[in-house]
């Protein structure tokens, strides 16, 4: 749908960010410096703090900063996750700079970007592990491992609730297949950063994200917790496709192929056929981020990994944003696909929290607090049907095209008792039953034992 030549950018070769690594002041200062250059078209907020007290800012662009537009998409781009993987807050950094400048250039590319899409950029989720990073690598510190982690020391990617085991339970004997609800007691849980980051991702009504890595250059996509178990001896782990693989495998292959070597497939000693994985293929991992965002929220989420090096030289920036840099946008423009509509009564209000559910996808979204929903589809027919508590069901048949979503709106009937007698539409709540005491996940017990390749450790 944006078919510009991909190499008609006016601001070439980077930008007035300058390819050096920032540190926490740095960052907030560049933050401010975007938005005072671009003041309409965005605005910087905090989700919440780190343990040692610094804000995890969020810059956003839109062309009405602040306000969810029906029917306007929300994406985002989290960072920095693990403190010292740093390429994606440095890419962060620049693509905000990128998108204020060819917007005030009028590049109609992305001017049409941030008019029709709200794009939320978080360059750093662990700024704790991050200054401890930086301040090693200053001193010349070599350790691979050395900021990973929060201040209290928890990799951030293995702290979010698992629901990947509620989910392959409910896949083999029905219940929710979406919006899977949180323990009770999930806050005491998580860690300051991974509690604001949940609050963030359901405060919004995110459709599309990625979480940027390092230490390997490839396209990592859900689930990333295994289904299988493994088998003693054997390193790899049993791929574990979402019922929305087709989709996601594209996603990542719409990353790979617009960056500048990831879809060679040959990176950092590794092979990845087009330059993308399943993460459970690659090595399994539980209570991840993505598979998170999929099973507890409407928001699709991939992993990427940037970089060889987690650290990279100041002199290797550049190259690394040229390379990334239309993969970044090209990934944005993915949010703009399959259908998308308002949900609504037969007096044109809007309802909130409607299931939409697609023949063939064993998964569930859900419409946002304005009544508009987003469904991600690859091209094809399907057949789409909206359920609300209260309401007759409305089914349609819908042909999804290559590029534009296509616009699909529901006007649901009240039930009456006559006209609907007592009937069980499956998948429909999701508010969702509670999974039997003696399938408690095994996983909550067990730690992470489950790493890949430990002579490189884990990215
Ligand atoms: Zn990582």
């Amino acid at each position: 749908m944006f078919g510009i030549n991909r190499r008609e950018w006016k601001t070439n070769q980077g930008s007035e960010v300058t390819f050096r690594h920032h540190r926490y002041d740095d960052l907030v200062r560049m933050l401010y410096k975007v938005h005072n250059e671009c003041p309409h078209i965005t605005r910087v907020y905090s989700i919440g703090r780190s343990v040692k007290g610094r804000h995890l800012y969020v810059l956003e662009f839109s062309d009405y900063p602040g306000i969810h537009e029906p029917l306007e998409p929300e994406v985002k781009y989290v960072g920095n996750m693990h403190g010292n993987e740093v390429l994606g807050r440095e890419l962060l950094l620049q693509l905000s700079e990128f998108l204020c400048e060819e917007f005030r250039n009028r590049n109609q590319r992305i001017v049409r970007l941030v008019e029709d899409t709200r794009i939320h950029i978080m360059p750093s989720m662990n700024p704790d592990g991050y200054e401890v990073a930086a301040a090693a690598q200053e001193r010349d510190i070599s350790g691979y491992l050395v900021g990973r982690n929060n201040a209290n020391g928890v990799d951030l990617n293995r702290n979010f609730p698992d629901l990947n085991t509620y989910i392959y339970y409910n896949e083999k004997n029905g219940g929710p297949n979406h919006h899977l609800p949180l323990p009770d007691n999930w806050k005491s849980q998580v860690e300051p950063e991974t509690q604001a980051v949940i609050q963030w991702i359901r405060s919004f009504n995110f459709v599309l994200s990625a979480n940027l890595h390092g230490g390997a250059v490839v396209a990592n996509y859900p689930y990333d917790k295994s289904l299988g178990h493994r088998v003693r001896g054997f390193r790899r782990t049993a791929n574990t496709p979402t019922p929305d693989d087709k989709l996601f495998q594209k996603l990542a292959k719409i990353y790979s192929y617009a960056h500048g070597w990831m879809h060679q497939g040959w990176n950092c000693g590794d092979y990845f056929p087009d330059g993308i994985t399943n993460g459970a293929s690659w090595y399994s991992l539980s209570k991840g981020m993505q598979d998170f965002n999929y099973l507890h929220t409407n928001c699709f989420e991939i992993t990427l990994e940037l970089s060889c090096d987690k650290f990279p030289l100041q002199g290797e920036l550049q190259r690394e944003w040229l390379g990334n840099r239309e993969a970044l946008i090209q990934f944005l423009e993915q949010v703009h696909q399959g259908i998308k509509g308002m949900v609504r009564d037969e007096n044109y209000n809007n309802l909130a929290d409607a299931v939409i559910s697609v023949g063939g996808i064993n998964h569930d979204v859900t419409s946002g607090a304005h009544g508009d929903y987003f469904r991600l589809l690859l091209p094809g027919t399907y057949t789409v049907t909206a359920t609300a508590p209260g309401f007759d069901p409305e089914t349609v048949s819908v042909t999804v095209g290559p590029a534009e979503p296509k616009l699909v709106n529901f006007q649901l009937k009240r039930s009456t008792p006559q006209a609907a007698p007592k009937r069980r539409i499956p998948n429909s709540g999701h508010r969702g039953r509670v999974l039997p005491k003696k399938v408690q996940p095994r996983a909550a017990r067990k730690k992470e034992t489950m790493m890949k390749q430990p002579q490189r450790g884990p990215a």
